[in-house]
């Protein structure tokens, strides 16, 4: 009876795979689609690599504006976009996504998920999102504030919404959702803000019911551990860790195997960042700065590389985990490629989990070398700053974050956006008292100051890297450090935008520079291409953003207002022509004689801007994310202020309402401050800022 019913179940589950999801993955998985654009890296391999090959090293010189769309309304622009049965889908600021016509730009459909209605206490940075996901005629994307939401690809209406981190915690989504086999996966940000236990979470791709849920540190031992893997993972742990919640929150980096019917994680920092803080006897803390592969059916643990044991720098593994077949020592292997903030290209049997090669595509003074028979990092001497300051490469920035590194299995190599930077990490300053006695407050628990000397003479560089010899193959040095992912094709190009608003074509081979479009503002998400009725397309979106969009470099002088958002799209045979961008521009400090600046009152305002140095910049010189308040007309009466402050006008501008945080008295505070700032800085600078 139970043998008849047992195989009655399965004929039916394998009918509902051949009408679904298989045919489903088989397109996004299939290599041979080379026209479109249909997941995050184009196909599940997260290559970033297309067949296309009409654009190459000999046409790409005739590489002009085919089509563009203006984006007023737009802030940051850090999303690729997806290219599906001639439709053109990409998510904006503040989660708002659009399908347009991808010969043309003409819109078909608009959705607006509303956040600002949706965000009560998560705030800074809540604008952006790195991407969709498509699966059996539905976008998926997931908003700042946790849902992830399913629309229909046709219409742009709203099918389903659930909500992925419960309210009240701070945690926030900036990632791309990951769809895959009838399930769509998401994480979240928030290691280290108060008490957080990262996890991922699959749901079902037609209804929106939660399907499964993987923890990524283990909780509270008395509570019991949800799987053997959780309490393998506490071995690791020493002290009362769950009190600070561990962190390891998955941002970013999520991989799905089709051929091995596998997902791949990558994990995020500890919180907070000092170890001896959140663990307080050491311990390798898993699973922190890792990937993780998680049987796709249910989310239970297949195997775990961890790339920074007992991570002390902010070294999360969140970067791409990108999927090939290499020839390693005369075989052929599915491997994984990896290369995370810590500076190390890693090579991994996916097949398997275990180490192949690890060797640094950056400076890297917190190891001297990955063993490579164990694959175990060999930890320099004071590196976690137990003994007095250190000098660390890289800094917390990472040698890679975000910005995706792309894969050309012609060239064979990996294109990665590298970052060279070092900061100096010390215990000084540090209450441990003060996270003793209140273990859930957050933060980083260790005082960071900049490095004098850098690794290298430029803090930005393109590299082609080969994972088979774990060598450099070409650099192109960058001036600045925040430059977006690549895009690599058959016609031997790899495509890049940089902070300082260049869109770049270069062999794949030798590094040469071929192509070069100015586009007047900061470029900070990767380009796709796709083709279209015998026309092969390159698509990007250019808006300065990401974390060092808000903080980063000052002398860049993309201004908020000033500068137009665009989607830009070009081809070999294309006439547009785009109306030019302003030049950088450093706005003037507006100084009001009229205005008795209290001192006092300053000072508290100075402590107050904390809440709003992430958008509007350090030292209140605001780098193109939000505007410069010094030289805002806002600040300058308490009713507008009040209105945009604590009143909520400009939300759907992505300016949050402070009204729980801030009184009326602290809101005078900041006017205050913001005047003092305006008024010393047309002091010494005469209002103008150097340029670049
Ligand atoms: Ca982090």
């Amino acid at each position: 009876m139970h043998f008849k019913l047992d195989n009655l179940v399965f004929v039916i589950l394998i009918a509902a795979c051949l009408g679904c999801s298989q045919s489903q993955d088989d397109l996004i998985a299939n290599e041979t689609n080379t026209a479109e654009w249909l997941a995050y890296g184009r196909t599940h391999s997260e290559q970033r690599f297309s067949p296309l090959d009409d654009i190459d090293t000999t046409t790409v010189s005739q590489l002009k504006v085919d089509w563009y769309l203006d984006l007023p309304n737009d802030v940051a622009l850090v999303s690729t976009p997806l290219v599906v049965d001639g439709v053109l889908y990409f998510t904006g600021t503040m989660n708002r996504v659009r399908a347009v016509d991808a010969t043309n730009g003409k819109m078909i459909w608009e959705f607006d998920p509303e956040v600002a209605k949706h965000v009560k206490d998560r705030k800074p940075g809540w604008t952006q999102s790195r991407g969709l996901s498509y699966y059996n005629g539905k976008i998926f994307l997931a908003t700042w504030e946790g849902r992830l939401i399913a629309v229909d690809a046709k219409t742009g209406k709203q099918l389903w919404s659930a909500l992925t981190i419960e309210s009240g915690k701070k945690m926030s989504i900036t990632g791309a959702p990951k769809a895959f086999a009838g399930k769509v996966l998401i994480g979240n940000g928030g290691s280290e803000a108060t008490a957080n236990r990262g996890y991922v979470t699959a749901y079902d791709a037609e209804t929106g019911k939660l399907a499964w849920r993987f923890y990524i540190v283990p909780g509270n031992p008395a509570d019991g551990f949800e799987s053997d893997a959780m309490k393998m993972a506490a071995e690791t742990w020493t002290g009362e860790w769950w009190k600070y919640g561990g962190g390891g929150n998955a941002w970013h980096g999520f991989t799905y195997d089709h051929e091995l019917h596998t997902l791949y994680i990558g994990t995020g920092n500890g919180g907070p960042w000092n170890p001896k803080v959140r663990s307080e006897h050491g311990g390798d803390n898993l699973f922190l700065s890792s990937i993780v592969a998680l049987n796709p059916d249910d989310g239970s643990y297949k195997w775990h590389y961890q790339t920074t044991p007992g991570d002390a720098w902010d070294y999360n593994s969140n970067m791409d985990i990108v999927l090939a077949t290499l020839n390693i020592k005369g075989k052929a292997t599915k491997v994984l490629m990896h290369a995370p903030k810590n500076g190390f290209f890693y090579v991994i049997n996916r097949e398997t989990g275990k180490f192949i090669s690890a060797k640094p595509f950056a400076e890297t003074t917190w190891a001297t070398e990955i063993d490579s028979v164990t694959g175990i990092p060999k930890i320099a001497v004071n590196a976690r700053y137990d003994s007095g300051s250190t000098y660390i490469t890289p800094s917390p920035h990472g040698a890679h974050s975000w910005h995706a590194m792309s894969f050309n299995p012609s060239t064979g190599l990996a294109y990665i956006p590298t970052i060279h930077d070092a900061v100096v990490y010390t215990n000084d300053n540090v209450d441990f008292n003060s996270w003793k006695e209140n273990p859930s407050k957050g933060g980083i628990a260790v005082s960071l100051r900049g490095a004098d000397n850098m690794p290298r003479p430029y803090t930005g560089s393109l590299q082609a890297w080969n994972p088979v010899t774990q060598k450099q193959e070409w650099i192109v040095p960058l001036k600045e450090l925040w430059n977006a992912g690549t895009l690599t094709t058959a016609g031997s190009l790899v495509f890049q935008g940089t902070a300082d608003g260049k869109f770049h074509a270069y062999n794949a081979y030798t590094g040469k520079l071929l192509w070069t479009f100015d586009a007047g503002l900061g470029i900070s998400a990767a380009p796709i291409t796709y083709k279209i009725n015998g026309k092969q397309y390159v698509a990007l979106l250019v808006g300065w953003g990401g974390a060092f969009a808000g903080v980063g470099n000052k002398s860049l002088g993309w201004e908020y207002n000033k500068h137009m958002r665009r989607l830009l799209v070009f081809s070999l045979d294309g006439n547009a022509t785009v109306p030019p961008q302003p030049p950088p521009y450093y706005p003037k400090p507006y100084v009001d004689k009229e205005f008795k600046i209290d001192p006092a009152l300053a000072d508290k305002g100075q402590r107050l801007y904390g809440n709003c140095s992430g958008c509007h910049g350090p030292g209140m010189v605001a780098m193109g994310m939000a505007p410069d308040l010094r030289a805002s007309p806002i600040p300058l009466n308490i009713e507008s202020f009040r209105q945009v402050v604590t009143q909520g006008v400009k939300a759907n501008m992505g300016m949050p309402s402070f009204n729980e945080e801030l009184t009326e008295d602290d809101l005078l505070a900041l006017m205050h401050f913001i005047r003092k700032r305006a008024h010393d800085d047309a002091d010494t600078s005469s209002g103008e800022r150097v340029g670049h």
